[in-house]
């Protein structure tokens, strides 16, 4: 285990294989319910409105095209975007990892003198922690986005990317607001029925209230842009720019991976995000801000005061794998949880992250390494059907990506941990299935001494179990080897051939 942090679990050494934790979601049936009518909701309409372009693959060819162009110097683009960041009077700060970024935020906050902050949605905040940390130093972090207000009201944990609290429905919402609202603000009004208008209305006045008073606001950003120093922020609902434009202090925590080298490069992310993520032609609204530039400061309109923390948090080393890397394209559109049948079923919280679902099961091994038990297990969290690959808006390939974090978690090998190569050992529980491979490729390789066991299995087949003992129980828990045929096909195509017929 290193010490990087995603968020939830506190401590992931302790947290479930996901086998375990996934087994206890697909007993619940509500939850099945809520996950598999809102994902399929999503995966109808996203593929609509991407049908609508017809040059959807050039689109997603230049958006993988600029995100590895990025990764690939992201030295130089990191240091030119800190040079645009502070020549707009913005300050860059550099964090390492989750503790640092934590530390940096709760400084900047306390050097405020405020003891309350307004939240704009977004994974790095959640994957460092960040509220946990502002309420350890006295500081309260109020989430101001709908579904994770939700998340925050109900002492719960996020459970999708981009809707957190899609495990939840409307008579749920209804009654966390209800009983929790009053005790973090103005309390919901009454009588509070389960339509969404009326849910909405309630977070409205309840949320209105915050903007209003606060002086601090946290955000993180979908895109930093090199060239000018400007960051951009996606939302359907308005209330991340009320957070960016109305407190006196801005502070945006965002991952290292999140540069693109120019401006023109967002005309490629402003049309396939939304399409992916939300199944809209472009966001209702999108913010972007540069430093604090002629029209804001003092005189003008926003924070007088702008902070960018970049945030590393692992993605550094997660850069030193020439095939695991292409988890840092990923633009957090969250088209492949809605597609997967192994999300759909589990849902976000047996993944042990704040990354559920595919993109989860190859980034948090690789941010986090793969010492943990959840860590070891969320490569096989997946059926390698593809479909993740073939919806991912910058065409990460996981598949590819999940079968080589599964050579590492069952052969062990190289990899880069906090900046230094190591050679990691194989993890707990494959030694059964590295004995069993190196059997197969012995056989294999010996034609001979194949066509041997084939023959000798044949006239033993009526003794084969049907399930395997020891070791292979658990794979034949859920699967049936398949009948042993009387004669293998070596022998039958020796026999069809020699057939005069
Ligand atoms: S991996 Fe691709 S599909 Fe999944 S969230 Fe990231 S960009 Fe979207």
């Amino acid at each position: 285990m290193t010490g990087t942090h995603l968020g939830m679990p506190a401590f992931p050494a302790a947290a479930p294989a996901f086998p375990a934790a996934a087994r206890e979601a697909v007993r619940d049936e509500g939850l099945r319910a809520n996950l598999r009518h809102a994902t399929h909701t999503i995966r109808d309409k996203r593929r609509r409105a991407v049908a609508e372009l017809e040059d959807w693959d050039r689109l997603r060819a230049a958006g993988r095209a600029v995100k590895d162009h990025t990764l690939r110097h992201l030295d130089r683009y990191l240091l030119q975007l800190e040079e645009a960041v502070t020549a707009a009077g913005g300050t860059v700060h550099w964090a390492a990892d989750a503790d640092e970024a934590n530390r940096i935020v709760t400084d900047l906050v306390r050097a405020t003198g405020e003891r309350e902050v307004v939240k704009v949605k977004s994974m790095a905040t959640q994957e460092i922690g960040l509220n946990e940390a502002l309420e350890a130093a006295g500081i309260a972090a109020y989430e101001t986005d709908l579904a994770e207000l939700i998340v925050q009201l109900g002492h719960d944990r996020p459970s999708h990317i981009l809707v957190p609290a899609i495990h939840r429905n409307r008579a749920e919402i209804r009654d966390i607001f209800r009983a929790e609202m009053g005790g973090w603000g103005r309390a919901a009004p009454e009588p509070l029925g389960d339509d969404p208008r009326e849910l909405a209305e309630a977070a409205r006045l309840h949320l209105r209230e915050k903007f209003l008073r606060a002086k601090v606001a946290v955000s993180g950003a979908n895109f930093m842009v090199a060239e000018t120093g400007t960051m951009v922020v996606f939302e359907s609902e308005g209330n991340g720019r009320m957070c960016l434009t109305l407190p006196e202090t801005l502070i945006s925590v965002v991952g290292i991976e999140k540069v693109v080298p120019t401006f023109r490069d967002l005309e490629i992310f402003l049309q396939t995000l939304p399409r992916s993520s939300t199944a809209e032609r472009m966001n209702p609204y999108t913010t972007m801000w540069t430093g604090l530039g002629p029209s804001r400061g003092a005189d003008g309109d926003g924070p007088s005061a702008f902070h960018l923390v970049l945030l590393d948090n692992g993605r550094t080393d997660t850069l030193a794998d020439e095939v695991g890397r292409q988890a840092l394209r990923c633009i957090r559109c969250s088209a492949c949880l809605n597609v997967c049948p192994v999300y759909e079923r589990a849902g976000g919280h047996a993944y042990g992250s704040v990354y559920p679902g595919p993109i989860g099961a190859i980034l948090s091994p690789q941010l986090r390494g793969t010492g943990s038990a959840i860590d070891a297990s969320l490569p096989y969290a997946s059926t390698l059907c593809g479909a993740c690959y073939e919806v991912c808006p910058v065409a990460i390939d996981i598949p590819e990506v999940l079968v080589h974090l599964r050579e590492r978690v069952a052969q062990g090998g190289p990899v880069t941990r906090g900046g230094v190569r190591v050679t990691l050992r194989p993890a707990d529980g494959h030694t059964a299935e590295r004995a069993a491979m190196r059997a197969a490729r012995l056989l294999l390789d010996r034609p001979g001494a194949l066509r041997a066991a084939e023959r000798l299995l044949a006239r033993a087949r009526r003794l084969a179990p049907r399930r395997l003992p020891g070791a292979g129980r658990a794979w034949t828990d859920s699967r049936e080897l398949p009948t042993v045929p009387a004669e293998s096909f070596r022998d039958w195509w020796a026999r069809e051939r020699s057939d005069p017929r």
